[in-house]
This record gives C-alpha cells, sequence and structure tokens, in this order.
C-alpha cells in the first residue's frame, strides 16, 4: 500500500447513512445523500443505495456522469445550478437540477425537449443565508414562466442553509418555505412533489420539529461521510465520525531547536510566522503536503502537533509517541479535508469493502476485503 492513503471505510458509510435515513423517515423527511465528497465514486453511490438510498445527489455534472458510467440507475440531482455551457450534458445525465435562473431552465426545456426527455427541476428559494435562491417575492412570477416551457418538471422547491453566512434553520424560514409550496399549489393547480430544505445542518430542526410541515427532502453529505453535522452538536448518537481517515509515511525524525537560525524572509507560501523559542523539539516529517490535503482541516493524535507545512512536507511535533522513519501517522479529517484528499491525484484512495453489496438490505456480513483506488485511477 502506497502513502499519503485515504482509508473510506464503506460499512461505516453505510451505517451512517442507514441511521439517518432511517431516523429522518420517521419524521416523513427522505435524505438525498450527496456524493460530491467523494466525486460520484460509483462504489459509495452503491453503497448509499444499499444503505435506502432511492436518489442521489452532486454537485458536479462529471461526477454525476461517473455515476451513471458506473452503472448507477436511481435518479440523480445536481444540486448546483448548472452551467449554460453544460447544459446538453447536465440534461443526459441528470434527472432533476436545482434552480434559481429563468435562461438556464429555457435552455435545459430546449435541449430536454430535442431529446424528447422531461427534465425535473427544483427552484431554489432564498431564506437568508445569501448563496443560490430566488427572493420569496419573486418565487410566484418565477414559477409562471417556467410552468409554460415545454418538457420542464417542477418537482419542487428547496432552500440551503448554513453555507455562506451559516444562517441556520428555523421554525421561521422553514415555515416560509411550506407557505411557499401551498401558495404555488394554490396558484398553479399542481403539486410539488419535493420540499428539499437544506443540508445536513437541517437534520436537527427537522428531528426536533412538532407539528406540520411540508417539508418532506434533505440533501444530506457531511452527517454521512463525517458523522457530525455542522453548526450544532450532533443529535443523532451512533454516528461514525471515523469513516474516513488519512494516512501519511514519516520519512524524517530528529530533535532539534525549536528555533530556527540564519538571515529569515518569508517562507515558500509568502507567510512569515513569529517564533518564540519553545527550546529542544522532538520533530518528525510526513510525507504529505498541502498538493495533497488542506492541512487546517486534519485533525492529528492527541499527543501530535501539527506546526506548519509546505506543498509535500508536513511537519508534526510530538510529545509522547516518538516517530520514527517508515511509521505511520493517522488523521482524522474535516469536510475540507476529506474534499481534498478525494480530489487529490496524488492520494491514494482505499475502500474497505467490509460487507457485500448485493441490492439487498441487512446483508451486512463482516469482511476486511480492501481495494486501492489510485493515486491517479480515480476518474
Ligand atoms: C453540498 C451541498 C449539500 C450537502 O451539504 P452537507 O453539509 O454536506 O450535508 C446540500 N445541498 C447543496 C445545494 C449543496 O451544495
Amino acid at each position: 500500500m502506497s502513502y499519503p492513503k485515504l482509508d473510506i471505510d464503506c460499512f461505516k458509510i453505510h451505517h451512517n447513512a442507514q441511521l439517518i435515513i432511517e431516523q429522518l423517515a420517521l419524521k416523513n423527511v427522505s435524505v438525498t445523500p450527496v456524493t460530491k465528497s467523494c466525486l460520484g465514486h460509483p462504489i459509495i453511490a452503491r453503497v448509499l443505495i444499499d444503505a435506502g438510498a432511492s436518489m442521489l445527489a452532486d454537485s458536479r455534472v462529471e461526477n454525476i456522469q461517473r455515476m451513471v458510467q458506473g452503472g448507477i440507475t436511481v435518479p440523480k440531482m445536481l444540486i448546483r445550478t448548472p452551467m449554460l455551457s453544460q447544459i446538453a450534458d447536465v440534461v443526459a445525465y441528470c434527472d432533476i437540477t436545482l434552480n434559481t435562473e429563468f435562461q438556464v431552465i429555457q435552455q435545459l426545456s430546449r435541449v430536454a425537449k430535442q431529446l424528447n426527455i422531461k427534465h425535473g427541476v427544483i427552484i431554489m428559494v432564498e431564506l437568508g443565508d445569501l448563496r443560490e435562491g430566488i427572493m420569496p417575492n419573486d418565487v410566484i412570477g418565477f414559477i409562471r414562466k417556467v410552468i409554460l416551457l415545454p418538457n420542464i418538471i417542477i418537482k419542487g422547491i428547496g432552500a440551503n442553509f448554513s453555507c455562506r453566512y451559516g444562517v441556520a434553520p428555523d421554525d421561521k424560514n422553514m415555515q416560509l418555505l411550506s407557505d411557499l409550496a401551498d401558495g404555488i399549489e394554490a396558484t398553479f393547480g399542481i403539486t410539488l412533489d419535493i420540499i428539499s430544505a437544506g443540508n445536513s445542518s437541517s437534520i436537527n430542526w427537522v428531528l426536533d420539529h412538532q407539528g406540520g410541515t411540508r417539508v418532506n427532502n434533505l440533501r444530506v453529505g457531511e452527517a454521512i461521510f463525517l458523522g457530525c453535522v455542522p453548526v450544532e452538536q450532533n443529535q443523532i448518537v451512533g454516528l461514525y465520525t471515523d469513516a474516513i481517515t488519512l494516512t501519511a509515511e514519516v520519512i524524517e525524525a530528529k530533535i532539534k531547536p525549536s528555533l530556527p537560525w540564519g538571515h529569515r524572509g518569508a517562507n515558500a507560501f509568502g507567510e512569515k510566522e513569529n517564533l518564540h523559542d519553545r527550546g529542544i523539539v522532538s520533530q518528525a516529517i510526513l510525507a504529505l503536503g498541502r498538493q495533497d490535503v488542506c492541512i487546517t482541516g486534519l485533525h492529528p493524535p492527541d499527543d501530535m502537533n501539527i506546526v506548519s507545512s509546505s506543498s509535500d512536507h508536513l511537519i508534526l511535533e510530538t510529545s509522547k509517541t516518538s516517530l520514527i522513519v517508515g511509521k505511520n501517522v493517522q488523521f482524522g479529517l474535516d469536510y475540507s479535508a476529506v474534499l481534498s484528499a478525494m480530489s487529490s491525484s496524488s492520494v491514494h484512495k482505499a475502500f474497505h469493502h467490509d460487507y457485500k453489496i448485493n441490492g439487498s438490505r441487512g446483508t451486512i456480513a463482516l469482511g476486511s476485503a480492501s481495494q486501492d483506488i489510485g493515486p491517479l485511477a480515480q476518474h
């Protein structure tokens, strides 16, 4: 096995996905797993389907194409507003897209008509986080135009929270989304199948909410892969937080002074830290760098500190464990680290199939087969 290596434990991802799907089903909310953090890898897609997902979502058409080519047949949702330059691929590979621009839906309609297929759209509503979405007062007027477009089916409405400004879902903005759904249905005499009220950060709201709501879908990535919910503390107990780990190899281990000597300028990245003398330290260099992963998103073992990094080197200081050349160090990852390591062609990916996927549920057989995908074989 080569390093740096991302270990992806399919058993844990399956467990997390199944638990979240089941918990939210009790609230009549479906979960559409979001595969963007693993670039739509078909192995992960199969695990998520096996865990009960009936639709998958990704932010990039290339990832969805990869799933299609990998034989994934469940409906697929593109959760970033399509680029006008990619409309043909979007219609070819995605069943549903999240949308906010009339011009884009017009082009989706034109291509869908040429291909004689129907394309589903979910209209995104701005509820305060100020990323994608139509202002609530403009939604009825927007749908009045969209409803006239051939080969477009208005599947529902949606919203996103906690992304740009961290604006959280609450009773007030969720009620507005429900009211808009009712208003659209009454105005146009249509039924909206999907009211998709956000990402992992909406899970706690759904679980806590009492009483009626039109919200019936969430698009969930982080909670499945990292076992935690952004914004607040984790409410679903029993999720694995170590389904994905990164292991790197020590290439130098020395006792050195903590203070550099010689004339000092900025480092290779234009940074100049303020330093103080911490005496003699036990330092190790790992073959891992900014080219491989977003270093600030790594969680080292308890008795180790990440002190610096460059494109290819990570410098750790250890207090208890003494590292030696050839030894491995395993890190936990946050969302930015998972995203960057997954997309890095220099990180090996090992998918651990701890169970057999045969499409039926409840057939988890423990085993330890693993597959090294990569570093360059991931696309
Ligand atoms: C990434 C994304 C999600 C999933 O977010 P998580 O925090 O990973 O659950 C949902 N919806 C949209 C529009 C996204 O871009």
